[in-house]
């Protein structure tokens, strides 16, 4: 599948169609590498939101939630790093006026000559990389002076690591636990693209997770094997994702180790998700420059004080939504004729079930949406759909990634049965209408 143009301009207009994805401020022309979740990308983000939370904080008695603000101190960002050194080099060809990333070159095309890297066409005018800080800054309060400067925050990390000590104590956990966020995170990158791959602003799900000094390497193969266990388990090909570790040149200043969990999407493989092993490098700064001890106290031994090491597991949600679609995207033929399929898992499928009356007539319509106010008083999302032939509704359906139908037919209005029509395979079964709901909610857990 890598470098599968084609498939990456068949989802964005799938996305578009069915109304997962649109470009921002689209009216007037769009807004560069923003996009708008529309109504069915905002459930299937939702829910992939839901099943991270699911996996790090509900199921787990070690991880509590945290929803830290965007933006915040100022010095935060001087502590973190971020300030110094949140920085890319960048280059301009003054003769296409294009930017490049310094450090990925090789993975770019001039914009002349595609089948050729910036600086090797003729007329490539490269200039001497510089540093370029991927904050985005702004003003707190009326006056925009140096004094008022405050940043999108890059990361939902620091929220987390600033409010280490609230957490431990209204929490009344002990070492080792950990702190889960998901938020907006903002980064003016050189280089956004590839659809929601690489955005300005956009969502993460991360997990700090504090441990003894020591015991680091341990939970750190522990986070790698469970995470890898997630993206299992939401559906994704097992042959399409695979670690990858930093070397000594990508290492980030605050990590001891890093691996990031790589996924092939259709422009090639690339990072989803980073596990890294940060050390007591943000606590140890934020004592600095704050002054507060951050030091962890063990309740058993008091004698015993030391500033955690923090395990972190970092992913997108806009990536995650976007290997999810990937992986989803089926073409096949069925009964002589092409099908696009989203074979999205239930649980994160937007809708769950369609319910089609096969004609508009003899009571069907009726029995249908009784059917259909059923499951919305369930809580389990549902379309009602009766127009158009029968085969063009289950199309519709299948693009929509809904993995189930329930038409309701001449039969159905006879003997009170519906058939459930299972997108993957196919398969009609005929069971009671009034049997439906525990039906599909089976089905979707
Ligand atoms: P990259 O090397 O791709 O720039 P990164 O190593 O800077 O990513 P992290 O800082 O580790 O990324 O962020 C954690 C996760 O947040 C990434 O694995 C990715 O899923 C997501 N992410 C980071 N930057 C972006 C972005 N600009 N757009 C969308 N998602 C992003």
């Amino acid at each position: 599948m890598a470098n599968d143009g084609q498939l990456m301009d068949k989802l964005v207009s799938l996305c578009k169609r069915r109304g997962f994805i649109f470009q921002s401020s689209e009216i007037y022309g769009g807004t560069g590498s923003v996009w708008d979740y529309g109504p069915l990308g905002v459930e299937l983000q939702r829910n992939v939101k839901e099943a991270w939370w699911r996996a790090m904080v509900h199921e787990r008695d070690d991880i509590e939630g945290l929803d830290a603000a965007i933006l915040m101190h100022p010095r935060v960002w001087e502590a973190s790093g971020h300030v110094a050194g949140f920085t890319d080099p960048l280059v301009d060809c003054k003769a296409c006026k294009a930017r490049f990333r310094a450090d990925q070159l090789e993975e770019s095309s001039c914009p002349r000559k595609p089948s050729k890297h910036p600086g090797e066409h003729g007329d490539c005018e490269l200039t001497e990389p510089r540093l370029f800080n991927l904050m985005f800054k702004t003003f707190m309060g009326p006056v925009e002076d140096a004094a008022a400067v405050v940043y999108l925050r890059p990361e939902t990390a620091q929220g987390s690591y600033v409010n280490f000590q609230n957490v431990l104590n209204s929490g009344r956990q002990r070492i080792p636990f950990g702190i889960a966020q998901i938020g907006k995170a903002f980064r003016n990158e050189i280089t956004p693209g590839n659809f929601i791959f690489r955005t300005r602003e956009f969502e993460q799900m991360e997990m700090q997770f504090f441990v003894e000094p020591g015991s680091d390497e341990e939970w750190f193969e522990y986070w790698k094997a469970k995470r890898m266990e997630w993206m299992h388990g939401l559906g994704l090909s097992p042959e399409r994702l695979r670690f990858h570790e930093h070397g000594p040149n990508e290492l980030a200043h605050y990590a001891k180790r890093a691996f990031d969990i790589q996924y092939e999407f259709p422009f090639g493989w690339s990072e989803f998700e980073g596990v890294h092993n940060r050390t007591d490098f943000d606590l140890r700064r934020h004592q600095e420059y704050s002054g507060k001890k951050l030091e962890y106290v063990d309740p058993v031994d008091r004698n015993k004080r030391y500033l955690p090491y923090v395990i972190e597991t970092a992913i997108g949600v806009g990536r995650t939504v976007l290997a999810v679609l990937a992986d989803a995207y089926h073409e096949e033929e069925v009964e002589g004729e092409n099908r696009v399929v989203m074979r999205l898992h239930p649980r994160l499928a937007p809708t769950k079930v369609a319910v089609f009356p096969l004609v508009r007539k003899d009571d069907m319509p009726e029995l249908a949406e009784k059917l259909q106010r059923e499951l919305r008083a369930a809580g389990v999302p549902s379309f009602f759909d009766d127009s158009g032939s029968i085969g063009r509704r289950y199309r519709r359906q299948d693009e929509a990634g809904t993995p189930f139908g329930i038409t309701v037919d001449g039969q159905s209005v006879a003997d009170g049965t519906v058939t459930i029509r299972h997108r993957d395979t196919l398969r009609q079964d005929r069971i009671d209408a009034t049997q439906t709901v525990a039906y599909v909610r089976d089905l979707i857990r």
